[in-house]
């Protein structure tokens, strides 16, 4: 069941949202050779539960045990953090954040270069936060989910690239995870109209290669099954009478 919320809710998620874009731009600078994914949490972490009522969303969310989602070049979510995992220059690691704030929540991703990348992965990076750029775009009043899949699916595809189907966006608000589902393909009209109220997590991942994927033994990393590089951008949004407003950004 789609929750949808009032304008005073809305706020306190931009407040959050506040938060966590800070957070995201943190990790962003943070981000190097050597650096391990282990560090990135504790930093996020820290500057999470620096600001008064803010809460790290993910550390125990169905039992997970960091504060942030580090995935490293074919790893497209859930990867754990860990003290053992350096990065190294030319990959990308995509990191994935929420914060909990006086009892909603808001989720953000991002996809940063370690040191110095090629071009065809920084193509990838520009396209995948394009695709997400077109996703918000297409979150106009009249319009349904379906029309932000299919702008997300367009950008990628024109590019060469696959999107992934496993995994979606989400409503989110008061539960991390609410109804519907935003899939990242898909055909325009189709789907929940988009009204006022409604709070969304738009989150293309895109893959250099084919969209399947598998999960590591870990239960958690989910990775491409061809070994190809893998980018994911994400913004929570809030839909208002004239369109997306993204409660996320910096
Ligand atoms: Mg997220
Ligand atoms: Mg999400």
């Amino acid at each position: 069941m789609i929750q949808l919320k009032s304008a005073r809710e809305i706020e306190i998620m931009a407040q959050g949202g506040r938060i966590l874009a800070a957070t995201v731009e943190t990790l962003r600078a943070a981000v190097k050779p050597g650096i391990t994914t282990g560090q990135l949490d504790e930093i996020a972490e820290s500057f999470i539960r620096s600001h008064e009522g803010a809460t790290p969303a993910f550390k125990g969310l169905y039992g997970f045990p960091g504060s942030i989602c580090a995935s490293v070049n074919s790893e497209i979510v859930h990867g754990i953090p860990s003290k053992r995992r350096v990065l190294a220059e030319g990959d990308i690691i995509s990191i994935d954040v929420g914060v909990g704030y006086k009892g909603y929540f808001t989720d953000s991703a991002t996809t940063v270069a370690v040191g110095a990348i090629s071009p065809e992965t920084q193509r990838l990076l520009d396209v995948t936060q394009k695709s997400l750029a077109a996703g918000i775009a297409a979150a106009q009043p009249g319009n349904h989910i379906g029309d932000i899949g299919a702008a997300v699916q367009a950008v990628v595809e024109a590019a060469g690239y696959s999107v992934v189907r496993d995994l979606v966006g989400h409503g989110i608000g008061v539960q991390f995870h609410e109804d519907p589902q935003v899939p990242n393909y898909g055909k325009p009209k189709r789907r929940e109209k988009l009204v006022p109220g409604l709070t969304i997590a738009i989150e293309p991942m895109v893959n250099i290669g084919g969209p399947a994927t598998r999960t590591l033994k870990d239960k958690w990393t989910i990775v491409t099954v061809d070994g190809s590089l893998s980018a994911h951008f994400e913004h929570t949004i809030a839909m208002t009478d004239t369109g997306a407003r993204v409660l996320t950004a910096a």
